[in-house]
């Protein structure tokens, strides 16, 4: 249906490429003129039109319940303006920064926790903006590790990420660049040979943060971009967001670690659902969140394993949210919960 190999970027493209009926065309004006859309062919072909509530489609095509604000929900759900020093830093735990090189993404997410901040129309970082952002982190000798995230870093181009990673690999202070990224998975085809020799500098360690929701993203062609990376010598980490409707069940969640894992991808963070405005419908429960990761443990090897967390609003940072196995039942006994949600007793140190 979108053999074109185009990049669906409006209602009219996804009404052409049959993702959205005619009839529901109305209903999504107002969203589409508030919210970005792209999905690229890669996503797009993952789309099961015959599946009314298919995961991939959850995930990229927008839906009218988007202009459903909860009021709870914010344009800055992470607190990223309360701790950004210059425009593109965002300093918030001592030893480490975001560096947002790019408001654009190869395709934009309907849960997206930054949907206010980014898309075509967002503002971008310049060049006197970027080299203001370098000087604060060369200012700065308590910052060890630097995040590229956005938007999507690598939608630039090898050229312009190299020149980046290089200027960052000449600061002394800095030992880690870490990329966080949709990419291999969104546009396989652009995890180019030239693009992952712009991610390494010498002397200093490059990790690559991969952005995957459902096990179905991880297609062969994606494997190999991230083979690519690895291959190379990029550690690979994945981070996952807990979507209602997309992987919160057993099942998909278990399958989805199990397809990070046998791409050499360690599971790292399952985000609970920002409070991002309009994405109500497609969060959960937190305590649906706890279930989720209780059945993962036991039954799903331990390297399946992702932490579980929560970016406290406001700007408080992430803190793991369970589930807690361990009580402290009396002053002599603690009590620890099994993977079977079966209770012990285990005594403190005397
Ligand atoms: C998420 C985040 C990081 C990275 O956190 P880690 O726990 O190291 O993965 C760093 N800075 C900010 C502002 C963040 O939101
Ligand atoms: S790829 Fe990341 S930054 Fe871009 S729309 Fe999706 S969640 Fe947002």
């Amino acid at each position: 249906m979108n053999a074109n190999g185009k990049i669906l970027r409006n209602l009219s493209d996804l009404t052409d490429a049959g993702f959205v009926h005619t009839d529901k065309r109305a209903a999504l004006e107002n969203v589409a003129a508030r919210y970005a859309i792209a999905i690229t062919p890669a996503i797009a072909e993952l789309i099961d039109h015959a599946d009314p509530s298919d995961p991939i489609a959850r995930q990229f095509i927008p839906d009218p319940a988007e202009l459903e604000h909860d009021p709870a929900e914010s344009p800055d759900p992470i607190g990223d303006f309360a701790h950004s020093p210059v425009e593109g830093i965002v300093h918030r735990y001592p030893d480490r920064v975001l560096l947002k090189l790019t408001h654009l993404c190869a395709v934009y997410c309907r849960f997206c926790f930054r949907r206010e901040m980014i898309g075509p129309h967002a503002h971008a970082l310049n060049a006197s903006a970027l080299d203001a952002a370098l000087a604060y982190i060369t200012a700065h000798p308590e910052i060890w590790e630097v995040v590229l995230t956005g938007g999507d870093p690598l939608v630039l181009s090898p050229r312009r990420l190299q020149q980046v990673v290089s200027r960052l690999a000449a600061i002394s202070h800095i030992a880690v660049i870490r990329v966080h990224t949709r990419l291999p998975v969104a546009d396989p085809a652009r995890i180019t040979p030239a693009l992952v020799r712009a991610l390494k500098a010498r002397g200093k360690a490059t990790y690559v943060v991969l952005h995957a929701n459902h096990p179905r993203e991880l297609t062969p062609a994606a494997r190999t971009a991230c083979a690519r990376l690895v291959d190379a010598g990029i550690p690979m980490l994945s981070q996952s967001v807990l979507l209602r409707g997309v992987n919160d069940d057993t099942t998909t969640l278990g399958e989805l670690m199990r397809a990070f894992v046998a791409c050499r991808i360690k599971p790292y963070y399952l985000h609970h659902a920002d409070l991002a405005p309009g994405t109500s419908h497609l969060r959960t429960t937190i305590e649906h969140g706890q279930e989720l990761m209780q059945a993962l443990r036991g039954r799903y090897s331990g390297l399946c394993q992702p932490i579980y967390v929560l970016d406290i609003p406001g700007g408080h940072g992430k803190s793991p949210i369970g589930p807690n196995y361990l009580t402290a039942e009396a002053l002599d006994r603690y009590r620890i919960a099994d993977f079977n949600g079966d209770f012990h007793c285990y005594p403190p140190p005397k």
